[in-house]
């Protein structure tokens, strides 16, 4: 672990040295997004000083300076998650947007009436409600497979669930409310084992475990640069050529078309017929930078120091009377999430927020998640790379203080 050295890292974040309500900041809300290294702050300057241009279009010099850049984020990307080509990775502006063009295109291709699709009792809002709209639209029926009390995906019903009316099956890689680790590798073998297409929403895994899609055989991968460092905005969808190419398009407008008349259209080779418009430019060509910072280091080096870091975490919290963890499964990474019965979850964060330290109360856009646990939401601490033990002692003081007041 020589190259993961804690107070350098800390170093190049700059908004890790300012104060908030006079106290050092304590940044526990990195599963809502991740602060930015100086390395991607420096390109996103960069950016602007030197290229800013449109891409996909000009002769001129600095449209091919962002254009060139633009797609080595593609490129970056593609070696990142060892996609087996770089027309298979799409440019979002997130995981949300990742997600709705596979429930709308992929939906439009191969979804009708009496059909099913399968998602996962843990999924982010925005992994529920575009497949409940296609659902909608289609007169298909979605299905859920149940979680057990600790937070972990009841395999057996998901097997029960699988049928031959199943067209695909959507799962979070990690959740965002719960921090379980899913076994995806395993839930996309059984739903291959009947011919059924499985995406992968990897908005709270990409940052932590290594992903591999031509092992992991996963048929949509979606996921979103905010959360890894990047500037917000941008996002990618990585999808098998095979089903991309007979999914129609998502948007219709510039760059995404070969020939327009008004009488047809034909449409653009891939990426490019699901990347309609002009795209966030800035945000897309500063990925990479995000994407080397993280290289730099190394996913596993970081895995394992976040890993450390949950564990402490997950002891201290225990120590505390009245605290109770919501998502104990075996299998987790980098969310902590929890309740005091008797306090508010919303009055622990304020209290917090006056400590300095930042964290993330409510339902966490998992409403159904709340609801299995019968609770009205939970605190979520949840970390990044440039967490220390020190931000947890800090946060765990500031907790025990808190819950001294309210209770
Ligand atoms: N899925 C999961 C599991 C998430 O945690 C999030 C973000 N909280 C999303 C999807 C949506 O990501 P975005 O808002 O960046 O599109």
């Amino acid at each position: 672990m020589e190259k993961f050295d804690i107070n350098k890292i800390r170093n190049d974040f700059p908004i890790l040295k300012r104060e908030v309500n006079g106290k050092p900041l304590v940044y526990l809300d990195n599963g809502a997004t991740t602060q930015k290294p100086k390395f991607v702050i420096d390109a996103i300057t960069n950016y602007y000083e030197e290229m800013n241009s449109n891409v996909h279009r000009g002769v001129h010099y600095l449209s091919q300076l962002s254009t060139d850049a633009f797609e080595v984020t593609r490129r970056k990307v593609q070696q990142f998650i060892n996609a087996k080509e770089e027309a298979e990775i799409i440019i979002t502006k997130g995981t949300t947007e990742s997600i709705n063009l596979v429930a709308s295109c992929f939906g439009k291709a191969f979804v009708h009436e009496g059909d099913e699709i399968i998602i996962s009792a843990m999924e982010h809002h925005s992994n529920i409600v575009p497949w409940q709209m296609l659902c909608e639209d289609r007169g298909a029926v979605l299905r859920v497979i149940p979680m057990n009390d600790k937070g972990e995906l009841d395999m057996k019903a998901y097997e029960e669930l699988l049928s031959d009316k199943t067209k695909i099956v959507a799962v979070a890689y990690v959740s965002n409310a719960l921090g379980t680790i899913n076994p995806v590798k395993q839930i996309i073998e059984m739903a291959h084992a009947r011919n059924v297409p499985v995406l992968v929403d990897a908005a709270q895994a990409i940052q932590h475990i290594a992903i591999d899609v031509q092992e992991l055989d996963v048929d949509f991968l979606a996921f979103s640069g905010h959360k890894m460092y990047a500037p917000t905005g941008v996002g990618v969808l990585y999808g098998k050529r095979v089903l991309l190419d007979a999914m129609p398009p998502y948007q219709g407008g510039g760059d995404m078309i070969k020939d327009v008349t008004f009488e047809k259209t034909t449409y653009n080779e891939l990426p490019f017929k699901f990347e309609a418009g002009t795209p966030n430019i800035e945000a897309g060509i500063c990925f990479a930078a995000a994407i080397d910072y993280i290289n730099s280091l190394g996913i596993e080096n970081i895995k394992a120091h976040e890993d450390e870091l949950l564990a402490y975490a997950t002891q201290k919290l225990k120590a505390i009377a009245g605290v109770r963890i919501i998502g104990e499964a075996e299998y987790k990474s980098s969310v902590i999430s929890f309740v005091v019965d008797g306090v508010h979850p919303y009055d622990i964060g304020v209290i917090l927020d006056k400590l300095g330290i930042a964290v993330r109360t409510g339902h966490h856009c998992a409403q159904p998640v709340m609801d299995r646990f019968n609770i009205p939401g939970t605190v979520r601490a949840s970390l990044a790379l440039y967490n220390t033990k020190e931000d947890i002692d800090n946060f765990v003081a500031g907790l025990t203080r808190a819950l001294n007041m309210l209770l």
